[in-house]
């Protein structure tokens, strides 16, 4: 900790003071795992050889972009060999999906992310495997022929029918989600040990952490014993890398997810913060957002007690958040981005939210391919079999970073101000009722010796002022293309717009 404040403090000093305005600097990224992180579907992100099939080469290609960004590390969805286009159905996993590449490019891409700062998380789907999985082939054959198989206990059989069970030649094996995706047997020994087998392998490989599919389903409605293998789970990632980033996927309630974090594992989703129906959303819907957005900020903290918030909007199970808060109200869109954004915690962004991509219902439609340029319709990857919607409400990537207004740009921008100033995602938060008002929330955040002012106005229509502001510099993002100004302690702030002040008493 001694460390990481050091070289943040050595190097505010180190930057120059600038005032209101856009222009980024280059920074510092600090070295821990509160980051801003980009998830990442990679069969329609982006194709380096030409069979319109995303690929690891292809997100190594894009690097510089998601630096540029602002993006501090990366969620790839499943990589590993599997029958199936989504891939959370794993036949192997000490492989890369042939589809998606080598080990040597997964290796070139750690490599490469590295060397921007960029950290890169990877899935692990250990509730259960693919039914071509070769350890479920073994076992089912046994358990049905009543042989002997080292892997008869990997999974649950049972010669009943029993729910959530699938049937197979006559046997019955455990299979929550789908016939297809046969449940791991957790208790199992073997089981946790190949567990750790596969964590070391890929951290070897460069990995800097695991994203835990569906821990809520690991032992179906048993909080007590997700607790516990989640804890172990936990305590074996750190044993192999101290610093070892988990983030687990408990889709389930604020209490709940509060139970999860007793198991000392870095962060769990907020699930009630993301989608059209969340706090979040909510906030640039309702006409009196502040109550609710404070309860957002003081809940993200509670929940996460020691550790970290994972904030996130949408993501690939999620219908996509611009279509949820209606497509053609763009400043919402931003906004909501900005308050996800000044909330403590890692920062997750869903592949093509930061140009406004749409996608609802199917989960083919959330995981369409990443529009890069309006131009080149024709270079796209492949969507996923299935998808029944395709269109875009906004243009690609190349013509977003040409308009200062753009939703690309307006998410730059507050990944720009989450890399420069630490206490946002760090920093215990303190209101400021004296300034606050009916449409403007004002609120310090303090990370070890340096306090930032964070002033909010969720005004949709009229230029506010703060007066009595004993900082020096603003920075701002505006989702209404406003801006805000500081001059003698006063504060001019447009709708929808977010002020980051420091340099207090300066
Ligand atoms: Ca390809």
């Amino acid at each position: 900790m001694k460390k990481i404040l050091l070289t943040w403090m050595v190097l505010l000093m180190l930057l120059p003071l600038s005032a209101c305005g856009k222009k980024q600097e280059k920074i510092e990224i600090v070295d821990d795992n509160y980051r801003n992180v980009y998830e990442i579907f990679v069969a329609s992100f982006n194709d380096s050889d030409g069979d319109k099939v995303g690929d690891l080469n292809g997100v190594t290609r894009k690097l510089d972009y998601l630096q540029e960004m602002g993006y501090t590390g990366i969620w790839m969805m499943p990589i590993h060999r599997s029958p199936s286009y989504h891939k959370y159905d794993v036949i192997d996993y000490y492989s890369i999906d042939p589809a998606y590449g080598t080990l040597e490019d997964f290796e070139k891409l750690t490599e490469e992310a590295h060397k921007r700062d960029i950290n890169i998380i990877i899935d692990l789907v250990v509730n259960h495997t693919s039914h071509l999985n070769p350890w479920f082939i073994q076992a089912e054959d046994a358990y049905a022929k009543g042989n002997f198989s080292p892997y008869l206990n990997w999974y649950n059989f049972s010669h009943e029918p029993q729910y959530g069970y699938a049937e197979k030649d006559g046997i019955y094996y455990e299979a929550r989600f789908v016939d297809s995706m046969p449940d791991l047997n957790l208790d199992a020994k073997e089981v946790r040990d190949e567990i750790i087998n596969i964590m070391k392998f890929w951290v070897e490989k460069g990995v800097d952490g695991f994203r835990l599919d569906a821990v809520t389903s690991y032992y179906t409605n048993d909080i007590q014993k997700n607790v516990e293998f989640m804890t172990w789970l936990n305590k074996a990632a750190k044993a192999i890398k101290p610093d070892c980033y988990i983030v687990g996927e408990a889709w389930t309630s604020d209490v709940e997810i509060r139970q999860y974090y007793k198991t000392g594992i870095d962060s769990f989703f907020l699930f009630s913060l993301s989608q059209g129906e969340g706090v979040l959303a909510q906030c640039v819907k309702v006409d009196k957002p502040i109550p609710q957005y404070k309860n957002a900020l003081r809940n993200a903290v509670s929940i996460a007690g020691d550790y970290i918030p994972a904030i996130f909007l949408d993501n690939h199970d999620t219908n996509r958040i611009t279509g949820a808060i209606g497509r053609t109200k763009t400043n919402e869109t931003k906004f909501a981005y900005g308050l996800a954004g000044m909330l403590n915690g890692t920062l997750f962004t869903y592949y093509g939210t930061e140009i406004g991509m749409v996608g609802s219902r199917k989960d083919e439609n959330k995981r369409i391919a990443m529009l890069w340029d309006s131009n080149k319709m024709d270079e796209l990857c492949k969507n996923p079999p299935d998808t029944t919607q395709t269109e875009y409400a906004y243009p690609g990537v190349k013509q977003q970073q040409k308009d200062q207004n753009s939703i690309l740009n307006y998410h730059k921008q507050v990944n720009y101000l989450r890399n420069k100033y630490p206490e946002i995602a760090r920093g215990t938060v303190a209101f400021n009722s004296d300034l606050s008002s009916g449409t403007v929330l004002v609120f310090e955040k303090t990370y070890g010796e340096s306090t930032v002012c964070i002033v909010i106005s969720f005004d949709k229509e009229a230029d506010q002022t703060v007066e009595g502001i004993e900082y020096t510099n603003c920075e701002f993002v505006s989702a209404s293309g406003g801006k805000a100004e500081l001059k003698n302690g006063a504060l001019t702030i447009s709708p929808q717009t977010i002020a980051v002040l420091s340099g207090k008493g300066e």
